[in-house]
């Protein structure tokens, strides 16, 4: 075969990574031709590229390690399976197999809990945005609502009034546990008295019991000294609220946030370094929490992890369509997926696998999609051998925040795939074509063609 002819590109020799710890294995560029045992080739060829794949044996194992660590330290613990995280239905089957309950944020995602068939009263619902209608509904079927602003105290009370009933709220607090930048959007604030002025309120309106706390510390949090402290704080005003207004606490929510072995973009470290594992995550918080608590006093701990569940269970299998070159020399991959499909590129550095041996020297290189867009980029200074079109290039970790975060423009949204524990491949969500863009538009007739 005869090579196009390329103009030559001068590069600065590269000896090595700016990494002091050198080059981690767990991130080293690697072949891979397999998932779960499962050829790429065989899925790729049976359902298409790009391809989002997804383990099940991985979410089952992450669901079990996770909550053995908590429930081998704690006696009563339960999860809720953050639907935001990914919502496809056979995800969250999993995850409700496992044991966990739902924990959603909206009314789409409440809605979709009850109809996979998850009951009210195993419904944690949290979010800024819960219309009075949803709110009404999730009263009468026994959710937890952990309110997040002083006017969705009040749409409570009228619901309240209403319904002739108190209803049982836990509050969403935000506090300083040494995690910055810190999430001080959602709930109230405890430092600054922002929780106890809204409890007084609630206290005096009567109409409303507080009996939870609930507290999500922010998301990709590596440092379990984090939980440690938020559970004290919590603890301590949870308390402080029995004693004061007389209500009890049945229940501390800590939220999720734990990580998975993915790696932002900002650390210099790879995730094997950069991550503990989760049983120092588990240990600091249930030690917080049996030191905190009063003797005797055993509420449900309540952990509402997403990402840490799912997202080292997916991948996404794409193909190298072109590759170019750009005028400053940068070599430039196209493939069939990007920022569209992998909404999260633009914080996490993934790790990007190879379907063969390559050999040839690595060049500085940029990876990006199909969207005639600059952002679309799913890594840029990379080193990278000289790939030819048609390479698979395998993306991991995903499973968190892309299934649920991606978007339609300009391409369908392709097939996603669950590998059973048995090696069986099933489609969980089929690929979109154009009926799909076009099932919601509607066309005043005197623009038809033709008219
Ligand atoms: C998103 C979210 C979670 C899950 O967060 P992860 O970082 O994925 O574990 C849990 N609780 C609440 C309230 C959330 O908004």
């Amino acid at each position: 075969m005869k090579l196009p002819y390329e103009k030559p590109a001068i590069h600065k020799l590269q000896s090595g990574l700016m990494n002091k710890f050198g080059r981690s294995p767990a991130y080293a560029r690697r072949v891979r031709e397999h998932i779960e045992d499962v050829p790429i080739e065989d899925l790729v060829g049976e359902f298409g590229s790009p391809l989002y794949v997804y383990s099940e044996r991985e979410i089952r194992r992450k669901h079990r390690e996770m909550y053995s660590a908590f429930s081998t330290r704690y006696p009563n613990v339960v999860f809720g399976w953050s639907y935001k995280t990914n919502y496809l239905q056979a995800i969250c089957g999993i995850m409700h197999q496992e044991g966990s309950i739902a924990e959603v944020v909206s009314q789409m995602e409440y809605e979709k809990a009850r109809a996979f068939g998850i009951p009210g009263d195993q419904i944690i619902f949290n979010g800024p945005h819960k219309s009075l209608e949803i709110l009404e509904k999730a009263v009468t079927e026994g959710a937890t609502i952990n309110i997040d602003h002083m006017d969705e105290v009040y749409d409570l009370e009228q619901i309240a009034d209403k319904l002739g009933q108190t209803i049982r709220i836990g509050i969403r607090l935000n506090l300083d546990a040494g995690i910055y930048p810190q999430w001080s959007r959602f709930g109230f604030n405890l430092e600054s008295g922002q929780a106890y002025d809204a409890v007084k309120r609630i206290s005096n309106g009567g109409k409303l019991e507080l009996n939870g706390v609930h507290c999500h510390i922010g998301t990709f949090v590596t440092e379990p000294q984090g939980y440690a402290i938020q559970v004290r704080k919590m603890v301590a005003f949870g308390y402080e609220m029995e004693d004061t207004f007389g209500f009890s606490m049945e229940y501390i929510d800590i939220g999720g946030g734990f990580p998975s072995w993915n790696r932002l973009k900002s650390s210099y470290l790879a995730s094997d370094i950069a991550v503990p594992p989760i049983d120092e995550f588990a240990e600091e918080a249930t030690r917080a929490l049996t030191k905190s608590l009063r003797p005797g006093d055993f509420p449900k701990l309540i952990l509402e992890s997403g990402r840490a569940l799912v997202d080292d269970a997916g991948y996404l299998v794409s193909t190298l369509v072109a590759s170019k070159r750009l005028p400053d020399g940068t070599r430039a991959y196209v493939l069939d997926a990007g920022v569209n499909l992998l909404h999260t590129a633009n914080w996490y550095k993934f790790n990007i696998e190879v379907d063969r041996v390559v050999s040839g020297i690595n060049e500085n290189s940029v990876i990006y999609g199909p969207l005639c867009m600059n952002i679309d980029v799913l890594d840029e200074g990379v080193y990278l051998p000289p790939l030819s079109r048609g390479t698979r290039l395998t993306f991991s970790p995903v499973g968190a925040y892309n299934n649920t975060q991606w978007m339609q423009f300009i391409e369908y949204r392709p097939n996603c795939v669950l590998i059973g524990p048995e090696g069986q491949v099933d489609v969980i969500r089929e690929a979109e074509d154009l009926s799909d863009i076009h099932r919601r538009e509607r066309l005043p007739e005197r623009l038809a063609l033709g008219q």
